[in-house]
């Protein structure tokens, strides 16, 4: 038997495809810590590990709710926020794992001070990457917009900054990439599959692409009519009434079933008498209703984007981040789906019946989709953990 650490950041979804690996290694035999936040206790627990939180060790980020809103596309803000939360968290956790000396830790790609604390104290270490795994072939596949480009350039000398209070309490960073990206000397578990992972061959050995952890359904969703279109922008920037509203006067005589997920930030009263055929909800079983669903339109979050696609659903997509550009263009690139170029009725009507019609996109869906559950899953990721605990 084992005893393996994890730790993660305070998010849904780069939670949720680990809870599989935790529940594999606990039914292996091993002894499993989960170092996080109290929001996700219930989950983690749940699965079956031993929940220390974080909570209170943690600097008080004070982020307004638009500095929230960024996180995931403002470059200094991210690493602000990740390296404060580094040296708030460094003492406690250096101390827990001089205490338990851990067979190994498992770290998400931005809980940084997973990694940090397994280098200092010489713990052998896996990094867990619940978004597309990053080297230096990436931008090539998933391009920069000129918005991203001059954000990344004015943000250098703030990141920099960042870096200099890092090396300054000793740990081993010279830049930005040494945080963010991946590297080839790592062991990195990675929830996609090789398919569907940008230039996945200029990866080493290391790396180990298990697939998506996608939960079962919890409920039977009835499908009312031919074709039903699911609408979600995830559960974050989901504050977007204008959107809804359209997407609801572009589907109203449509024929189709409408499923739309709007989240807890908008009132759902005010969208008054819905239309016949079309369901608004703050929050569904999205498994449940992408089993049946005919096409997504989703703000490619990598959790939703991959979720769709294991079901075989195209995609209209609408992302805002960084990251679900990136996700966003690999899916266009395989041409499973297409970006919402613009977000009025009718442009929303016109992407959904062309992604409706046109079978390609079904078609290569469902390829990306094989790729999918070929992967050894939860198991092949457990397996990985096992391997780098045996090696010390
Ligand atoms: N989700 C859900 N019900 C909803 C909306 C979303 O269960 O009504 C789940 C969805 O299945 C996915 C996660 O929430 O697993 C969203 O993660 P993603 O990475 O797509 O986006 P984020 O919410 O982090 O922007």
């Amino acid at each position: 038997m084992s005893r393996i650490v994890f730790f993660c950041i305070p998010a849904q979804g780069h939670t949720n495809p680990t809870l599989g690996v935790v529940r594999e290694l606990v039914a292996r035999g091993h002894e499993v810590l989960y170092y996080s936040y109290n929001i996700l206790r219930e989950k983690i627990e749940a699965a079956g590990a031993a929940f220390v939180a974080c909570d209170e060790f943690d600097a008080e980020q004070h982020l307004t709710p638009q500095e929230g809103a960024r996180i995931g596309s403002d470059l200094a803000l991210s690493t602000r926020v990740l390296v404060d939360t580094t040296l708030a968290l460094d003492e406690m956790v250096c101390a827990e794992m001089e205490r338990l000396r851990p067979d190994c830790i498992v770290a998400d790609s931005m809980a940084v001070w997973g990694k940090a604390v397994a280098l200092k104290l010489g713990i052998p270490f896996v990094s867990s990457t619940t978004t597309f795994a990053f080297n230096q072939h990436s931008p090539k596949i998933m391009k920069q917009g000129p918005k991203e480009l001059l954000n990344m350039v004015f943000s250098m000398g703030k990141v920099s900054r960042q870096i200099q209070r890092l090396q300054d309490r000793g740990y081993p960073v010279k830049n930005i990439l040494d945080i963010v990206s991946n590297d080839d000397q790592t062991d990195t578990i990675v929830y996609t599959s090789p398919q569907f992972q940008p230039c996945s061959e200029t990866f080493s050995e290391k790396y180990a692409f298990v697939g998506p952890s996608i939960r079962p359904a919890q409920s039977e969703i009835p499908k009312t009519r031919e074709k039903l279109v699911y609408i979600s922008m995830g559960t974050v920037n989901n504050d977007m009434l204008p959107l809804y509203r359209n997407c609801i006067d572009a589907l109203k005589d449509s024929g189709y079933q409408v499923i739309l997920s709007v989240g807890d930030q908008v009132d759902i009263s005010q969208f008054g008498k819905l239309p016949e055929g079309i369901a608004v909800y703050p929050s569904v079983d999205q498994i449940a209703i992408l089993e049946k669903a005919d096409v997504f339109l989703s703000h490619c979050g990598m959790n939703s984007a991959s979720e769709g696609l294991y079901f075989g659903v195209p995609l209209v997509m609408l992302p805002k981040t960084t990251e679900q550009s990136g996700v966003a263009a690999r899916v266009a690139q395989l041409e499973a789906g297409i970006p919402l170029k613009k977000t009025t009725p009718q442009a929303i009507r016109e992407a959904i019946i062309t992604v409706l019609t046109d079978p390609q996109y079904r078609e290569n869906a469902a390829k990306i989709a094989e790729g999918f559950r070929s992967c050894p899953g939860a198991k092949g990721a457990a397996d990985k953990i096992e391997r780098c605990c045996k090696i010390r």
